[in-house]
C-alpha cells in the first residue's frame, strides 16, 4: 500500500491513534496522535519490525493476533498497558487487514487505537455509585459512604476523601478514607482553617491541582496548615441546606488538572452520599418511632425485648448479675372508672417519669402493657435491685397527680423482681417476675416481692 498525501492529511485529523504495518510486520506509518501518545516519531519506527521495537519476548505474546489479522481476520479487543509512571491505561484496539490485487492478498493491516482509560474508570464509578445507592440497602450507611470515598480516591488518583459535617465554626470529619495516615471520625478542625471554607464561601465546586499557585489558596491559612496541593471539594446539601462538604485531597500536585468529567462524577458521588445520609436519618427516625411508647415517651415492649436478648448475648462475666422487674399499677381500672380515661393517661405519664428518674441511665425502663412497666437493672444483685425498687414503690405512692379541675389522684404499684440466669430469655424472666408480682398483689398490693430464680 502506498501512503499518499491525502491519506496523511486525513489521518492527521483523526482523534484516535492509527498505525499501518505491512505483511512483513514492519511499521509503514503512524499518525501524530500515535506519536504523541507513545512518545515516538514515525522516523524512528518506519521500516522497523514490531518485534524490534517492542522487544522479541514482548512480541511473542501478541504475535498470534498479528498472524490472524494477516490471514484476513478483523480483530478488536481491549488492552491494558502500564506506563513507566505507574498509571494503568486501557486501550481499545482494532486491527483491520488491508487487501490488494485481484487475489485479495493481505499486504498489511491498520491498527486503530483509542485510549478509553477515562471512559472505563468513569463507567466503573457509575456502576459502583449505582450499586451503593440501589443494591446494598442492608449494608451500613458508614460502609457505603466509605466505599464511595475509596472509589473516588482511586478514580481521581488522590490520597484522601472526606465527608465533613459543618456546625458553625467547626469542621467535623464524619467519614474518611485515606491511603496515608488514617483520619478518625469526629476529628475536629476550625472551619476557617480548612480548604472547605473556601468551597462553602463560594457555594460551589472548587478544584485545584496546584494550590500553591492558585488564587484561592496561596496565602490562605488552610494552605499553611495542611499543605495540600490537590483539592476537589463541594458542599453536601441535606433538604436544601448546606450540611457539610465532600472533598478529595492530596499533598502532591496532580499530573493532569481535573477534567469536567472528574467534576461531574464527584458531583454524582456527592448526591449518592446525600441520599445515603438522608435515608439513614429517616431509618433512625422510624426506628425511634418503632421503639417508643407514644403515651409516655418511654421505650416500648419491642425495645426492651431486643435489649434483653442483646444483653444476654454479650454478657461479659458470670459474676455480673442483672435483674428484671415488672411494675404494675394497683387498681388502675378504678382510676379510669372514677376520673375518666384522660385522667388515667395523666397518671400513666407521671408514673413513667417517676420510674425513669429513679433508674440509672444504664438501666432500661419500658412500658410493656397498659399500666405495666418493665426494667432491666444491670449489674446488681437481687437484694440491691429490691432496694432500688422499694424506692420506686414509695415514690409512686408519694406521687400526687394533678388531673385538672383542681382534682388530684394518688396511686400505688405492685412490683415483682427476679435475678437473671445465663439461660434466661425475655419470656422466662418475665414469667418469674410476674409470679413475684402476683405475690405482691396477693399480699395486699403496694409492695416489692422477688423470685430467686431457682425456686
Ligand atoms: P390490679 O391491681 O390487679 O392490677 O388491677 P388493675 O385495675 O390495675 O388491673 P386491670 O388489668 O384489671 O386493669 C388495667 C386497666 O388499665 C384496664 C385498662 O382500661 C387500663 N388501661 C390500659 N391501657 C391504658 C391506657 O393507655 N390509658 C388508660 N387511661 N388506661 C389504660
Ligand atoms: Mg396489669
Ligand atoms: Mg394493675
Amino acid at each position: 500500500m502506498k501512503i499518499d498525501r491525502s491519506f496523511k492529511k486525513l489521518s492527521k485529523a483523526l482523534p484516535f491513534m492509527l498505525a499501518y504495518v505491512d505483511n512483513q510486520r514492519r511499521y509503514k506509518y503512524v499518525n501524530e496522535a500515535y506519536e504523541r501518545f507513545f512518545g515516538v516519531k514515525l522516523k524512528e519506527l518506519k521500516g522497523k519490525t514490531i518485534a524490534e521495537i517492542v522487544g522479541r519476548s514482548s512480541y511473542e505474546k501478541i504475535s498470534q493476533l498479528h498472524d490472524k489479522v494477516l490471514k484476513g481476520e478483523e480483530l478488536s479487543f481491549v488492552d491494558k498497558v502500564v506506563l513507566n509512571d505507574g498509571r494503568t491505561l486501557q486501550l481499545d484496539v482494532k486491527y483491520v487487514p488491508n487487501f490488494e490485487g485481484a487475489e485479495k492478498t493481505v499486504n498489511g493491516f491498520f491498527a486503530v487505537i483509542n485510549d478509553i482509560t477515562d471512559y472505563a474508570s468513569a463507567a466503573e464509578v457509575l456502576r459502583a455509585v449505582h450499586d451503593v445507592v440501589n443494591r446494598q440497602s442492608k449494608t451500613l450507611s458508614t460502609d457505603r459512604i466509605n466505599k464511595l470515598l475509596r472509589l473516588g480516591c482511586h478514580y481521581l488518583n488522590v490520597q484522601t476523601g472526606i465527608v465533613s459535617f459543618v456546625d458553625g465554626h467547626d469542621y467535623i470529619v464524619k467519614y474518611a478514607y485515606s491511603e496515608g495516615d488514617p483520619i478518625p471520625p469526629d476529628t475536629k478542625f476550625e472551619l476557617g482553617e480548612t480548604y472547605c471554607s473556601v468551597t462553602l464561601a463560594a457555594d460551589e465546586v472548587i478544584a485545584t491541582a496546584h494550590a500553591s499557585d492558585s488564587e484561592e489558596y496561596s496565602g490562605h491559612p488552610c494552605f499553611d496548615k495542611f499543605k495540600l496541593e490537590t483539592y476537589l471539594g463541594l458542599p453536601v446539601r441535606i433538604n436544601g441546606k448546606v450540611w457539610g462538604t465532600l472533598n478529595f485531597t492530596s499533598p502532591e500536585t496532580r499530573i493532569t488538572p481535573f477534567t469536567e468529567l472528574d467534576i461531574e462524577l464527584v458531583g454524582l458521588i456527592c448526591s449518592a452520599i446525600e441520599t445515603i445520609i438522608i435515608n439513614s436519618s429517616k431509618t433512625k427516625r422510624l426506628e425511634k418511632l418503632a421503639y417508643t411508647d407514644f403515651l409516655t415517651g418511654l421505650t416500648n415492649r419491642l425495645f426492651i425485648t431486643e435489649r434483653f436478648a442483646e444483653l444476654q448475648a454479650h454478657k461479659t462475666s458470670a459474676n455480673n448479675v442483672s435483674c428484671f422487674a415488672i411494675i404494675d399499677i394497683d387498681h388502675f381500672k378504678s382510676v379510669n372508672d372514677t376520673y375518666g380515661h384522660d385522667a388515667g393517661d395523666k397518671v400513666l405519664q407521671q408514673t413513667a417519669r417517676t420510674i425513669a428518674e429513679l433508674v440509672r441511665v444504664s438501666d432500661f425502663c419500658s412500658r410493656v402493657g397498659g399500666e405495666e412497666f418493665a426494667i432491666i437493672l444491670e449489674d446488681i444483685p437481687l437484694k440491691t435491685a429490691a432496694d432500688v425498687l422499694e424506692k420506686v414503690r414509695t415514690s409512686v405512692e408519694d406521687m400526687i397527680v394533678d388531673i385538672g379541675n383542681e382534682q388530684n389522684v394518688s396511686i400505688t404499684a405492685s412490683i415483682g423482681v427476679t435475678q437473671l440466669t445465663e439461660e434466661d430469655e425475655f419470656n422466662s424472666a418475665y414469667k418469674r417476675a410476674d409470679i413475684a408480682l402476683y405475690r405482691s398483689k396477693d399480699g395486699g398490693r403496694n409492695q416489692v416481692q422477688w423470685h430467686e430464680g431457682d425456686e
